[in-house]
């Protein structure tokens, strides 16, 4: 019962580790969907503004002290006059480093353009997006996203190839660009993305946790003590708290399996309250009770060996086993019985043989008898002490055997 109830326990604890690693794990993996999530939305808006920029063939802009021509930009038309104001082109390129420097500033996070043979130096690739931009190219993956923890940094990237459209060829004239193929690709860095909040799942776990483990402890413990009461029931008795016979007989088989093996003898004794039915009548059964409960406490008071032991064998029936003990050890534990039960001075007025409460016994010895015969025996040897009196023991012999007969 105490294994099954720290099986529960354990059971109990490993369902709450997998439901928080469960959870944990969810948790994590949702996290690092929305942000690739997030990357891809940033890519998409990003690429539908170089689109519209590359549909214009090209948007200018006023040059001021920040807004500088593009150096890199090889088109006839870059820079124009315009009533007095100098107009340069921005090209797709160009705006996305702008727009990847203001959302740097404003989201933290920062995009990326460059190719594997850049003409702009900044659209150099780092390592990671060398790499990236080198499988797009074999068409091994069309995107790639990674966290990186990278000394104090930690970020999310995510990158996706671009390809060439027949507006980037009014421009792009150099002979890898083609219609439809990789040109190059744009990396979004996501700076320090939020990490999960694992403190609801683990206070949650803990809670829920521990409240499993107190209804569990508690009830545990109650149905602990509620199969004790019964296991304790089933095999002593109520009344003189002696094993019952059922206890008896399975630790009698115990013992004679072992005295067999052992080839030692074995002693039983059945003893029986003489006029008890008398005693009962006259003093009431309260009194029978009482009377009960204190020659089975001199009954087991007698026997000082852990081996032996006795049992209530029917009403005022008492069993006494007593292993590895010959008939010569059997009759002086017997004596001291009777001494007990006599020391009791129990007044019995109807008893017969005295004016107390006496018992008579029969003792039967042997190594090699069989359970049956072992009570059998010493039953026979009860009713011989009955039959010669009371108050006394016999031991059982055989019909050619000379009887032994004590007081
Ligand atoms: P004998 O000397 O030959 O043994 O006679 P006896 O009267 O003791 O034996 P009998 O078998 O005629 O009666 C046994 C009595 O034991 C009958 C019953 O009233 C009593 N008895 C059995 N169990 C209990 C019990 O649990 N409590 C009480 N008070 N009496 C019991
Ligand atoms: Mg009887
Ligand atoms: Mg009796």
């Amino acid at each position: 019962m105490k294994k099954a109830f720290f099986g529960v326990i354990c059971l109990w604890l490993a369902v709450l580790c997998l439901s928080f690693f469960w959870n944990f794990h969810s948790l994590l993996s949702n996290q690092e969907k929305l942000i690739l999530q997030t990357a891809k939305t940033l890519f998409d808006q990003m690429i539908i503004t170089r689109s519209w920029n590359s549909f214009h063939n090209g948007v200018y802009v006023k040059v001021t002290d920040q807004t500088k021509p593009n150096p890199y930009l090889v088109d006839p038309e870059r820079d124009l006059q315009c009533q007095g104001f100098s107009l340069t082109k921005i090209n797709p390129a160009l705006m996305t480093r702008e727009i990847s420097d203001m959302t740097g500033k404003e989201l933290g996070a920062r995009f990326h353009v460059s190719g594997l043979n850049p003409m702009n130096p900044h659209n150099k690739p780092d390592e990671w997006e060398k790499k990236a931009l080198e499988e797009f190219s074999k068409k091994i993956t069309i995107e790639k996203s990674e966290f990186i923890l990278d000394g104090e940094d930690h970020y999310f990237i995510f990158m996706k190839g671009l390809t060439s459209e027949a507006s980037c060829l009014v421009c792009h004239t150099e002979k890898e660009y083609t219609s439809d193929g990789i040109i190059g690709g744009i990396s979004i860095k996501i700076f320090n993305p939020p990490k999960p909040d694992f403190f609801p799942i683990l206070t949650g776990h803990l809670i829920i946790g521990g409240f499993g483990f107190i209804i569990i402890l508690f009830s545990g413990i109650k149905l602990i003590k509620a199969y004790e009461t019964i296991q304790h029931q089933a095999a002593f008795d109520v009344l003189t708290h002696l094993p019952n016979r059922r206890y008896f007989n399975e630790r009698m088989d115990m013992e004679l399996k072992r005295a067999q093996r052992l080839k030692t003898p074995i002693s039983v004794i059945m003893a029986d309250i003489d006029h008890f039915k008398a005693y009962n009548d006259f003093y009431g059964h309260d009194k029978g009770d009482e009377v009960l409960v204190r020659v089975a406490g001199a009954i087991k008071a007698t026997l000082q060996r852990p081996v032996d032991f006795c049992a209530r064998y029917g009403g005022e029936e008492f069993i006494v086993v007593l292993p590895d003990t010959n008939e010569q050890g059997a009759v002086h534990v017997v004596q001291q019985i009777l001494e007990q039960v006599r020391a009791l001075n129990v007044r019995h007025e109807r008893s017969m043989v005295a004016e107390f409460v006496t018992i008579s016994l029969g003792i039967f010895s042997d190594a090699n008898s069989d359970h049956e015969t072992l009570i059998k025996n010493a039953d026979t040897a009860l009713y011989q002490a009955k039959s010669n009196g009371k108050n006394r023991f016999e031991v059982f012999r055989s019909a050619f055997d000379k009887p032994v007969i004590g007081f």
